[in-house]
């Protein structure tokens, strides 16, 4: 057992995980600021959108995550005081730690987009986004409308536009699973010539990872989606239903008329931690991309969507990064050499239908790193294999029944420790030269 205190900041996916390991490996004195009194699974929001889940079942009271033991302080962290090991609270406090743990999110940046907020408020609007608890059961009962609007038809179809953000985001394909959701509840209604999808984007391809990206091409044209390549959503106008787009190769504005419209919102670092010592140029607390330890302090380590490590943002980065930021405060609790190694490890279940699951498991520089890949998979699922229908089923149950299951009964519990656990070094430093050979 050890006494050191640690201060954990946010209770989100992040930091309810490495809070409940923390207590679990026997650092008891472990204390949590987070204002918010519910917490959320986020990823269930997609599902939520496409009428696969209920809002309900994606979030809990946060008095019923946090871990037995640790301390729960609900307020906002106004600033941190590195130097003298302490954080400032809204209400002008202060709280001192041994060893503080960063985890407070990233910002959506909803104000971004003007008429964004006033079209997601207004009920009939037809602008919708999975990105917020609420716009998720918005996005679902808007499409539902539509669709069963006898106005629209093989002659008069609907027109549903997904845009994807000039920004970083979390889950980057957020914005299209919900597209391929609903493009398949069309289709399996007998209603997909009612309606024209676009997918939006101010990127040239579908995806970050070529290997996933050239399928989802390939599906999408296969499918009948239009893709709007190299175009940017700068405003809406939400009386007469008209999106307008920066066409960035031609630097002009388009006019796109809309039936639904679905927002990936911009979003940015936390506005507080961009005037922080932790953070770099950008507002991202500044941590090593393996140890997850800040560049500056020794004693404040930081994962989770808040970081600058260059990993797809997402909860299975967190359930990644949290063994090993846990592992490498003992080992400096101990005085030892950190040797917990993050690789970047990050997945995105993209929803391709309303059963199906294309699982993208990478790590840094989209090297895939796939779980169940018949020749380089983890023993003992490797026989599964990652190709095929009944696989694509079997990523589906994943997503929607046991990822959930596995987040409220292990991971928030801390007893989930990813797929990897706190690699060592020499370990994770083989599998980066392998991969630059191979690349
Ligand atoms: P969060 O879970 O957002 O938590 C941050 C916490 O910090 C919040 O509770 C916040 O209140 C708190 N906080 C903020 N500021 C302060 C402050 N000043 N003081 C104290 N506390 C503060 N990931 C996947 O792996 N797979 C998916 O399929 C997937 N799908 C997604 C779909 C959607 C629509 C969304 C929105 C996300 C999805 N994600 C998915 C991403 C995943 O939810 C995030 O990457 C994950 O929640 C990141 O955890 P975090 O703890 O860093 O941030």
């Amino acid at each position: 057992q050890r006494s050191e205190k640690v201060v954990v900041v946010g209770g989100g996916s992040a930091g309810i995980g490495v809070a409940a390991m923390l207590q679990n490996e026997g650092v008891k004195n472990v204390t949590i600021v987070e204002p918010n009194q519910t917490h959320y699974y986020q990823p269930l929001w997609t599902l939520v959108g496409g009428g696969l889940a209920s809002a309900k079942n994606s979030q809990k009271d946060m008095k019923d995550v946090i871990p037995k033991g640790a301390n729960w302080i609900p307020k906002r962290v106004e600033s941190f005081e590195p130097d003298s090991n302490k954080v400032t609270l809204d209400d002008g406090s202060t709280v001192e730690y041994d060893y503080l743990v960063v985890a407070v999110g990233m910002q959506t940046d909803w104000d971004a987009i003007p008429g964004l907020e006033e079209g997601l408020e207004k009920e009939d609007s037809g602008v919708v986004s999975v990105y917020h608890p609420k716009y998720c059961s918005k996005t679902w009962q808007t499409f539902q409308s539509i669709k069963n609007n006898r106005s629209f038809n093989a002659a008069n179809p609907a027109t549903f536009l997904f845009t994807f953000p000039p920004t970083l985001l979390k889950c980057a394909g957020a914005p299209q699973k919900i597209m391929w959701v609903l493009e398949d509840t069309l289709r399996g209604e007998g209603k997909r010539d009612h309606a024209n999808l676009t997918f939006c984007t101010p990127g040239a391809s579908m995806f970050g990872v070529k290997h996933y990206s050239e399928k989802l091409e390939k599906m999408r044209v296969e499918r009948g989606v239009h893709a709007a390549f190299e175009n940017k959503l700068v405003s809406i106008d939400v009386s007469n239903k008209i999106a307008t787009f920066l066409d960035i190769k031609n630097n002009s504005n388009v006019k796109k008329h809309y039936d639904m419209l679905h927002v990936g919102p911009h979003m940015s670092a936390p506005t507080f931690l961009r005037k922080s010592p932790l953070s770099d140029s950008s507002g991202w607390v500044d941590v090593d991309k393996h140890t997850m330890q800040s560049t500056k302090y020794s004693n404040v380590f930081a994962l989770g969507d808040c970081t600058n490590t260059p990993n797809s943002k997402t909860a299975a980065a967190v359930t990644s990064q949290a063994p090993v930021v846990v592992h490498n405060i003992e080992r400096s609790i101990d005085k030892l050499p950190l040797d917990g190694f993050y690789t970047g490890y990050a997945s995105c279940p993209l929803v391709i239908t309303r059963n199906q699951v294309l699982l993208a498991e990478f790590g840094y520089g989209g090297q895939l790193a796939e779980t169940f890949d018949r020749k380089n998979g983890k023993f003992p699922w490797k026989f599964i294999g990652t190709e095929g229908y009944l696989q694509q089923r079997f990523f589906f149950f994943l997503k929607e029944t046991l990822f959930p299951y596995v987040y409220w009964n292990l991971w928030t519990k801390g007893y989930w420790y990813g797929t990897n656990g706190p690699l060592k070094p020499n370990v994770v430093r083989a599998m980066e030269e392998a991969a630059s050979v191979s690349a």
